[in-house]
């Protein structure tokens, strides 16, 4: 039978249950301040300790993951940590698509999956002088937020810009990505595809936490004027979201689209969990700022099922026992083929 792998952060705890329910090994690659914590959970059968979660592509790692015949399980960290080469690189399977994690990572690629999906996408802004509305600006990557700022014009971009380099925040060779704000209720739709079934299904939706823009609502707008503190989106954590019914219908047609438009542009496609990102406005359109090409942490939320899940499984069902359930599948029946890269 196969094993399930995960870096030590992000969603492997959960990642972990799921494939202990599901009756696999689990193997959980942790950094060695991170190991109290980690031991902490009995459901974890092995740790293999490590200095930097780039030792995952070192040999001596690759051959503990190879003797458990593992499934490595993507995730944020291993996003923000390695680069799409490094993560190419990889040798041991990797769950769903490693090669659209690419496509996640570099703007302008994630920019053209989006708009070959037909997802309504903030306009981009080329360059500073050309800011007339409202824009936030974004570093490369899965920064997770930290940084981002917003800019009503070409000189405030420029003041804000300054004060986050000369706090050391970003650095003055970085390519800033700029696009409108769209204002609304942030909505994080989550899925997964499954190409054993060739079905797309609607796990849930998140919002996520960010400090310290939300922090800002609870200033008097006094104090908030005298502030010259740049603002940033550090997601801190997430909560529960449901949708009116009647989004619904369009929800699953944003994530059909998604699945389409990446089979193809980025062969096998998007197999597995995926989440699409954005804000629906005052007339409840749906504009889409961000996709992940992988699980995203907030799916946490729902470690003992989604509602959504419930409506198709008669069990509970976390993401992480989702992806566990169609790897013993696919293991059972040798298809992993189908469901690695
Ligand atoms: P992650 O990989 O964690 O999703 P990221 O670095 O790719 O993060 P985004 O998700 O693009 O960054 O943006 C971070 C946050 O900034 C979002 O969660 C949202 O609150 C806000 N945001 C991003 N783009 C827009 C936009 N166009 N309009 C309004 N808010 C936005």
């Amino acid at each position: 039978m196969v094993a399930i792998a995960t870096l030590g952060s992000h969603c492997a705890l959960q990642v972990l249950k799921g494939a202990k329910d599901e009756g696999l090994k689990t193997i959980l690659v942790c950094e060695k301040k991170r190991e109290k914590l980690y031991r902490r959970f009995p459901f974890i059968d092995e740790l293999i300790l490590v200095d930097s979660f780039k030792e995952i592509l070192e040999q001596k790692c690759q051959s503990v993951l190879e003797e458990n015949k593992a499934v490595l399980i993507p995730h944020g960290t291993l996003i923000a940590q390695m680069s799409s080469e490094e993560i190419e690189s990889i040798k041991t399977p990797v769950f769903g698509n490693k090669w659209i994690l690419r496509w996640e990572s570099d703007r302008e690629m994630k920019e053209k999956l989006m708009r070959e999906a037909n997802l309504p996408v903030p306009k981009p802004v080329m360059e500073p002088k050309d800011i007339e509305k409202l824009v936030i600006v974004k570093r490369q990557g899965a920064a997770g937020g930290k940084g981002y700022f917003m800019a009503a014009n070409e000189e405030d971009y420029n003041t804000k810009r300054n004060q986050l380099i000369a706090d050391g925040i970003i650095s003055k060779d970085e390519t800033l990505y700029i696009q409108e704000y769209a204002a609304g209720v942030l909505a994080y739709l989550q899925f997964f595809y499954s190409p054993l079934k060739d079905e797309l299904e609607f796990f849930g939706v998140d919002q996520r936490h960010e400090s310290d823009i939300e922090g800002l609502a609870r200033i008097p707008s006094e104090q908030q004027l005298k502030s010259t503190k740049v603002p940033s989106f550090n997601v801190i954590g997430n909560s529960p979201l449901v949708l009116r019914e009647s989004l619904l219908q369009d929800v699953y047609e944003m994530g059909e689209n998604f699945v389409d438009a990446s089979r193809r542009i980025v062969s096998p496609g998007m197999n597995g969990p995926f989440c699409i990102e954005g804000v629906y406005d005052e007339n409840a359109k749906f504009t889409s700022f961000e996709f992940s090409a992988r699980i995203v942490a907030g799916t946490n939320i729902y470690m003992d099922g989604s509602p959504y899940y419930s409506l198709l499984f008669n069990e509970s069902m976390s993401m992480g026992k989702r992806i566990a359930r169609e790897i013993k599948i696919a293991s059972e029946t040798n298809q992993l083929d189908k469901i690695t890269t």
